[in-house]
Formats: C-alpha cells, sequence, structure tokens
C-alpha cells in the first residue's frame, strides 16, 4: 500500500470532499445497491436498539498519515472538538446510563480536551475507551500519558496491522512498527494486558491490501504467537477490522485499479447475521464539531443522523436517538462482509 505523506485535504485531491466519495461508492457497478441487499434480507429500514457506546471523534490531527485512514487524519490537519463541544458531551453523557465512552480521532490524545474528557467520563463511572495508534505514547510531550491512562484505568484499543515491519511501515509509515513494538512494551510495563491487572490491552488489525480480514480467532492466535516470542508482549484481545473503501483507501483503490473488484467481494461476501450485528445499532457518534452520526464512517462520509433525530450534541436525546432510524449506503458492505466488521472486531463468528 503506497503511503501518503499529506493528507488528501492538503493535496487539494477530489477525494476530501465526502460528496465526491459518495457519488463514486454510489456509482459502483460491482454491486446492488447496499440498501435492495438489506430489503431483500428483511432488515430495512435498520434501526437502533440501544445505545450502549458513547464515542467521541475529538478530531482529525494525527501523527501519522497510513496509506488506508478512513478519517484522512494527518499532521496537517486542524479540526479539534474545542472545550465547549467536549463539555456539552459530558452535559449530554451525565443525561443517560449509556455505560461505554469510546474516544477515537485522528490521534485523540492530541487534542488539549482528551484527558479532560477522560476525567470527567471515569467521575461519571463510565468505562473509557482509547483508540491509540500507539507512536503518540512516544512523543517528547506525551511522556507521562502511559501513566495517566492507567491512572484513570482507560483501555487501549491499539492498531498494528501486522507483527512484520516492512507491512506495517507499508500502512502506517516508516519506523512505526518499532515505535509501536516500545510503546507496546512501555505499556506492558505499565500492567496493560498483564492478567488480573485490570488494565486492557487490545489490539485491531487490519489487511494490509484490498482484501478482507482472515478470521479473527487465528490472526489473535498468530499475534500472541509472534509478539510473545519476539518481543515479549501480552494483549487481552484482537480484533480484526475490514478497511472502509472511504477515504485515503478509496484513494488506494480507485490508484491501483482495486475499487471495483473490492467492492464486489465485499458485496458478495454479504452476510445478513453480520448486518443484524452493526455497531451503529448500539452507538453514537459525536464528531469534533458536535454533529452526531450513527458511526465513525459515517460521520467521514459527512452523513449525520437523518430521519428526524436531533442532529448536534447540544439537542442530545437518548430517547429519541435510541430507536433512531440508521442511514446507510454503499460504504456499509464493509461493515456486513464475511464475519462482518466493528470497532470490536468481527460480528459474527
Ligand atoms: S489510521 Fe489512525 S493512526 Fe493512522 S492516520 Fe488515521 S487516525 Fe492516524
Ligand atoms: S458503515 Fe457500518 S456502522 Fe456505519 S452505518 Fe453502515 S453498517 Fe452501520
Amino acid at each position: 500500500m503506497a503511503l501518503t505523506q499529506l493528507s488528501l485535504n492538503a493535496r487539494s485531491n477530489p477525494l476530501a470532499s465526502a460528496e465526491e466519495q459518495n457519488r463514486i461508492l454510489s456509482g459502483t457497478t460491482a454491486c446492488t445497491s447496499f440498501d435492495d441487499v438489506l430489503g431483500q434480507s428483511g432488515m430495512e429500514p435498520l434501526h437502533s436498539t440501544g445505545i450502549s457506546v458513547f464515542q467521541i471523534n475529538v478530531g482529525k490531527l494525527c501523527n501519522q498519515t497510513c496509506g488506508h485512514c478512513h478519517v484522512d487524519a494527518s499532521p496537517d490537519r486542524r479540526e479539534m472538538m474545542t472545550r465547549e463541544t467536549a463539555e456539552a458531551c459530558i452535559h449530554a453523557l451525565a443525561e443517560t446510563e449509556i455505560p461505554i465512552v469510546d474516544i477515537t480521532g485522528g490521534a485523540p490524545e492530541l487534542n488539549p480536551n482528551f484527558r479532560w474528557l477522560i476525567e470527567q467520563a471515569r467521575n461519571l463511572e463510565r468505562h473509557v475507551m482509547d483508540r491509540c495508534n500507539l507512536s503518540v505514547l512516544l512523543l517528547p510531550s506525551q511522556a507521562d500519558l502511559g501513566g495517566f491512562l492507567a491512572k484513570h484505568s482507560v483501555e487501549i484499543v491499539a492498531s498494528l496491522p501486522s507483527c512484520h515491519p516492512m507491512q506495517t511501515d507499508a500502512q502506517r509509515g516508516k519506523g512505526v512498527f518499532e515505535k509501536s513494538i516500545l510503546a507496546l512494551q512501555l505499556l506492558n510495563r505499565l500492567g496493560y494486558g498483564v492478567k488480573d491487572s485490570g488494565l486492557v490491552l487490545n489490539l485491531v488489525y487490519n489487511p494490509v491490501g484490498a482484501f478482507l480480514p482472515p478470521k479473527q480467532k487465528e490472526v489473535e492466535a498468530q499475534f500472541r504467537k509472534d509478539l510473545a516470542n519476539r518481543y515479549g508482549i501480552f494483549f487481552n484481545e484482537l480484533y480484526t477490522i475490514t478497511n472502509m473503501p472511504i477515504s485515503r483507501f478509496l484513494e488506494f483503490l480507485l490508484k491501483t485499479g482495486n475499487f471495483e473488484h473490492y467492492m464486489g467481494r465485499l458485496a458478495n461476501a454479504f452476510n445478513p447475521s453480520a448486518a443484524q450485528g452493526v455497531m451503529c445499532r448500539n452507538m453514537i457518534s459525536i464528531g469534533w464539531d458536535g454533529t452526531l452520526y450513527d458511526c465513525d464512517f459515517n460521520q467521514m462520509l459527512e452523513l449525520p443522523v437523518g430521519y428526524d433525530a436531533p442532529r448536534h450534541i447540544r439537542d442530545f436525546e437518548n430517547v429519541r436517538l435510541e430507536r433512531r432510524r440508521i442511514v446507510t449506503g454503499n460504504h456499509c458492505y464493509g461493515c456486513t462482509a464475511g464475519s462482518g466488521s466493528s470497532c470490536g472486531g468481527s460480528i459474527s463468528p
């Protein structure tokens, strides 16, 4: 996978526009429209079944520029959640009993309000997850980050696409593998991933190319063996995630002539039982500017919650949102192919 050094946005690439991405996704001839297939499976319209995850995307700034990034995050992005919007998130959260707060980005740790959000969510006795790219832990400005996360019992969900340096670096940037290993060792020293410590370290694997992930349990077993033997690293669970055909992965697919083939591959592997369990059915996703979405992917395609649901965190109404109809499109094949894919890994065995 060719690595880009700048975001689509900084390169003024047409794919920086959500409208352009939606046009390409809806124009594919490789598959029947996702909504039609959902209807044929008796699942359309798709509705939320409740909200158990309050996902906050605090912005697009990242210290990496990975080739497959669905956020188009990079050091050149400046979109960041303000304290005012972060306060609106905590205010809305406090009015609910949603048990899990999932903080993502970009590299969420680079938002100045990241630690405040964690402290507030922990004060409300919610479980907090940090979607961490690992290398951020080695930045001089973040020297105390691991200790802070451990002190607040934050679950770490860390990306590592391969146990091989070349493959990881090809997708995530030169030197990222080595930094990821050092960061994982640092987390283990703090107790993360260590049995009975209560500090959870989960890994995320995604394919380094235009194919579906292998079986989650098989990848987990291989990673467990390789990381322990080669680097003495331990972790709790591994999640496999399918690359979404949007943003920089969409650029890769188009550049390499793989787009139609990949869409066909996802659609041919459509799994109704994965569709039943898609993550949008039990989460709400909040954008850096407070706009509400069904998931982080809809967020990047600028498809806010629809069908009369409140659209901004200021107007958060749990009762209306937890029964909302989900906004779907052809990108949803990414969540429903094969064993399915979500922020918590595969959906159906
Ligand atoms: S995939 Fe994650 S680490 Fe990589 S650029 Fe995107 S947000 Fe940053
Ligand atoms: S992309 Fe996935 S999580 Fe998002 S709306 Fe579609 S099926 Fe749901």
